[in-house]
């Protein structure tokens, strides 16, 4: 059999059982089976992903346009397509459904046939000549083959397969430690590339890379002062500026084009998205730093020594060219809060208190032209004259102030001025961790002012009444559930009527299923929702519902990956039971 073939019959074995150790042997025995570069392009596609992680490469080919493959493909109507998907909830399995007897029996598809494939994609421009590259490759694909192709490629493959558990799969298959396998993963970027190395024992060669991005550190939330001294006593405080997560590199790359390699800037988004075209006055300052360094940080709009409200910020985001006029209206700084390599050292494994030292040391001594001076007055960035006057060439790199607290009083004064700044809470740091890309524990946590905010993404939308009869305004929204999306609410937009524009444009762009006055949309629209309480309910397929939610934002910063979980949903749940008895 052809290496897709095994591909797809080793995954649809791991979806089959929810035991952990049982997806790792079949996977492990499908990759020791294959070759080493079957097995690197198997480990990608199986940990979810078109491309490696590090890869700036996408598809730019949604649920959508693989609906109108499918129908060519089968014939089959929008109808009774339709109904097809509503049977399994899952285009990938839909896909297996449709094609049935449609699609050959046997495919001489290998997995670097589809690796190839998926880049001759990527590289096409335009959904006419992306289709006819997808129509193509499905063409040649079995109908189980064509099921993984459309998972892979939505990014939604559910089986159950956490890239932990394919890297713990690969220590298995090639006998080497699970812990080397997830920090060469962890430096790489790449599972694949991991593979490789695994598979040549040579794992300790694995390498931080500048300009790949590494995972991103993330925090838990906690719901009071009181709580968040319930793990641990050494807390670091900084403001938790509302803005965008940005991982800085620099150092020297030889950037495309060029004939030799020069200090370069790059800015990479918590998607690992390269944001610094949104960005072009930050390369500067930060270029200005002596050596080789990866800054961990937060991208806010300020002005007059306060943050702008998000929505400003948002005015940035997803522009290829940003004009001075911009740069002026909303001035940007990029804000340090730690380091995670310097000067050819990898900073990861020491604690924070170290990583902070290290980061008073590199900015104490950056030859700073542009003379900003940053004094910690009550935790209040202050700036020079020049910026208050919105001068954007001084705008900078500047270093996040970090507090003390040792009492929950003590940080509950220091939440107050934290809002009293215009930002929108704290972040509580053990002094004693370290930076785990990646992962969210509780050695970071985030206190914010709404009783809680939860990540969702837009699964359907309804047309608007009234003055919003003509646009898409009433989103649904889930959260995960494993593998699945489960709705959790329903709420009328709390965007603006531009950002409502917009929106309705994508949804009807990335509509998977038009059925009059609401379509299912692509599960891609990231939104922060507040609201008052959780209710248990059997409108959703949760079994909850959210109390008066409304939309906060969109979250473009944020993938669907990133949302929130039925647990957590559950966990509010069940502490708003104690705290308000008569609220639920
Ligand atoms: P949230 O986006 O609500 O999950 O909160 C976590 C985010 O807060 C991080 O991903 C950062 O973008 C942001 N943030 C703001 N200030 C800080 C800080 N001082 N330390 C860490 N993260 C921060």
């Amino acid at each position: 059999m052809e290496g897709m073939r095994l591909l797809s019959a080793a995954a649809e074995a791991i979806g089959g059982t929810t035991k952990k150790n049982e997806k790792v042997r079949i996977l492990a025995e499908y990759l020791r089976a294959r070759t080493v570069a079957e097995a690197a392009a198997s480990a990608v596609f199986l940990s979810g992903r078109a491309f490696p992680a590090w890869e700036e490469t996408t598809l730019q080919a949604g649920a959508a346009l693989l609906w109108q493959v499918m129908k060519d493909i089968t014939g089959k109507s929008d109808a009774a397509l339709t109904a097809v998907y509503r049977k399994h909830g899952d285009l990938g399995t839909a896909a297996y459904d449709a094609l049935g007897t449609v699609a050959p029996a046997e495919s001489g598809l290998t997995v670097t046939d589809v690796a190839r494939a998926f880049r001759d994609i990527a590289a096409v421009r335009g959904p006419a000549a992306k289709t006819t590259l997808i129509r193509e490759l499905f063409l040649k694909a079995t109908a189980l083959e064509a099921k993984y192709l459309v998972k892979i490629m939505t990014g939604e493959l559910r089986i159950g397969l956490k890239e932990s558990l394919v890297e713990e799969a690969i220590a298995l298959a090639y006998h080497v430690p699970s812990s080397e396998v997830q920090r060469a993963d962890m430096l790489l970027g790449d599972i694949g590339e991991t593979l490789q190395l695994a598979a040549a024992h040579r794992l300790n060669q694995a390498r931080m890379r500048l300009f790949h991005p590494l995972g991103f550190m993330l925090a838990s939330p906690v719901e009071s002062a009181a709580e968040a001294f319930e793990y641990f006593h050494d807390a670091a405080v900084e403001d938790k500026y509302d803005g965008i997560r940005a991982q800085a590199h620099i150092g020297m790359l030889q950037a495309p084009g060029e004939k030799l390699p020069s200090r370069q800037v790059r800015l990479f988004s918590r998607t690992r998205d390269n944001i610094t075209e949104s960005f072009p006055e930050l390369v500067a300052p930060l270029l200005d730093f002596p050596e080789d360094l990866i800054l961990d940080g937060e991208i806010v709009a300020w002005r007059h020594g306060r943050a702008l409200p998000f929505s400003e910020l948002q005015k940035r985001l997803g522009r290829k060219t940003v004009t001075e006029k911009m740069m002026r209206q909303v001035p940007v700084c990029y804000v340090a809060f730690d380091v995670l390599y310097a000067g050819g050292e990898l900073a990861l494994d020491l604690p924070l208190r170290e990583r902070h030292a290290m980061l008073d040391r590199i900015f104490a001594g950056a030859s700073h032209q542009h003379r900003e001076r940053i004094r910690d007055l009550q935790g209040k960035l202050e700036f020079e004259p020049a910026i208050e006057q919105d001068d954007h060439q001084h705008l900078a790199a500047v270093r996040a102030p970090v507090l003390h607290a040792d009492s929950p009083d003590h940080l509950d004064q220091l939440f107050d001025a934290a809002q009293g700044r215009g930002n929108e809470g704290l972040m509580i740091k053990d002094f004693n961790s370290v930076y785990a890309p990646g992962r969210r524990g509780k050695s970071w946590l985030k206190l914010k002012r709404e009783l809680a905010t939860l990540d969702v993404v837009v699964t359907s939308v309804e047309w608007g009444h009234g003055k919003r009869a003509g646009v898409l305004s009433d989103y649904t929204f889930a959260v995960r559930d494993g593998e699945r999306l489960v709705n959790v609410g329903k709420a009328y937009s709390g965007l603006t009527d531009k950002e409502i524009a917009e929106m309705t444009q994508w949804f009807l762009e990335h509509t998977i299923v038009d059925h009059g006055f609401w379509r299912e949309v692509d599960p891609a629209i990231v939104l922060e929702v507040a609201f008052n309480a959780v209710m248990q309910s059997g409108r959703h397929d949760s079994g909850f519902a959210l109390r008066f939610p409304r939309i906060l934002r969109l979250r473009p910063d944020k993938s669907p990956a990133d949302i929130d979980t039925i647990e957590r949903v559950r966990e509010i749940f069940e502490r708003q039971k104690i705290a308000y008895p008569n609220a639920v």
